[in-house]
């Protein structure tokens, strides 16, 4: 389909400039044989005279007088050359023009293609992580219908456990519809908002999360400012608090830090849990990349597209988000934002 698109737009891009460029030289040859052939018609008119007046002295202009042809066989000649090379050199400059245009309309698709591969492999890895559960859910169903002696007890284990999916389904379903709407017309909205607001809200939601494994959130905070959209920046401290609070093992601690310089705000959640190995540290920000399930077995399991919606949030506020890590001893994200 790029193919195509790409020989079309070469297409256009090699017809527009050799439409142009023929017109100018048509221009450009029509001017050049007007003002030749008037010096022609002038010369012409001086042999003339010559004859009448018996003026014929030199080799050339007597060769002219005695055969006037001559001088016509002589601009039709130049005529021809001119002819000549203006379509020499217009072939050459539209295979010129068609090689580069072909360059340049491969360069102008490269972001689009780009854009729809992303958008593609998007959907394919939606559509997985969709059909999983839904899958299971089907299949639990199915053999509940066709048990005979289904007790109520089962029947009860069963539904809750159609409705952990179903919540799960649920979740997923928010966090691609938040991936899909985090555009940058958002921008136009954003305001002045205190970092310490969202960061106190997002603590407070989690916190019963954190009371469940008996784990202390630390806070310590500034009086910090940025221009962004409240609720998104309170996601990502969700997202990272969530994170942090799943990946520690009980009676763990989360310290969460906010400090300032002139420009820059910085919030750290540091945890004390099991930490990203080296390896993964490069992709946990990439959508659907979850570290090794074997080693959180037991404990819910994400979908692994958090930390992609949370840097997507930090770019948008023109932030960053870094991570450092040690396996078995904890991970800090930090999230750097402007400050306003
Ligand atoms: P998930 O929903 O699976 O947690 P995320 O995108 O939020 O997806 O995280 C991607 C992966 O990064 C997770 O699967 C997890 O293994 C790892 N990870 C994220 N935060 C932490 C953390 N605080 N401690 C250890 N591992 C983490």
């Amino acid at each position: 389909m790029f193919h195509i698109a790409r020989v079309r737009l070469t297409l256009w891009y090699t017809a527009i400039i050799s439409v142009v460029m023929i017109m100018m030289s048509a221009i450009i040859y029509e001017n050049t044989i007007s003002a030749i052939q008037r010096n022609y018609v002038a010369i012409e008119e001086r042999i003339n005279n010559m004859q009448d007046t018996g003026l014929n002295n030199g080799p050339v202009r007597r060769a002219l007088v005695q055969n006037p042809q001559l001088l016509k066989e002589q601009y039709e000649a130049v005529r021809d050359i001119i002819l000549l090379r203006i379509i020499l050199v217009n072939s050459g400059v539209i295979v010129c023009v068609a090689i580069l245009s072909y360059i340049f309309a491969g360069r102008t698709l490269e972001p689009i293609e780009a854009s729809h591969a992303a958008q593609k492999r998007f959907v394919s890895d939606a559509s997985h992580e969709l059909r999983t559960p839904l899958t299971s859910l089907m299949l639990s169903i199915e053999v509940a219908l066709r048990s005979k002696k289904l007790s109520l007890a089962r029947a009860r284990d069963i539904l809750k456990s159609n409705y952990e999916d179903l919540h799960n389904l649920h979740n997923l379903i928010e966090q691609l519809l938040a991936l899909a709407s985090t555009s940058k017309n958002i921008k136009k909205e954003f305001v002045k908002i205190a970092v310490k607001d969202s960061l106190s809200k997002a603590i407070k939601h989690t916190k019963p999360l954190a009371k469940e494994k008996n784990i202390t959130i630390e806070k310590a905070m500034t009086e910090s400012f940025t221009k962004g959209n409240e609720t998104m920046l309170y996601d990502t401290f969700v997202i990272l608090l969530d994170n942090a609070i799943k990946y520690t093992p009980e009676k763990g601690t989360i310290r969460t830090t906010m400090t300032q310089s002139r420009t820059k705000v910085r919030v750290a959640i540091q945890d004390t849990g099991i930490g990203i190995p080296k390896d993964d540290i490069p992709h946990i920000f990439d959508r659907f990349y979850r570290v090794d399930t074997a080693r959180t077995s037991g404990q819910k399991q994400g979908f692994g597209i958090g930390l992609s919606l949370a840097q997507k949030i930090v770019n948008l506020h023109d932030g960053s988000i870094a991570v450092e890590s040690k396996q078995g001893h904890g991970s800090t994200f930090t999230v750097t934002l402007p400050r306003c």
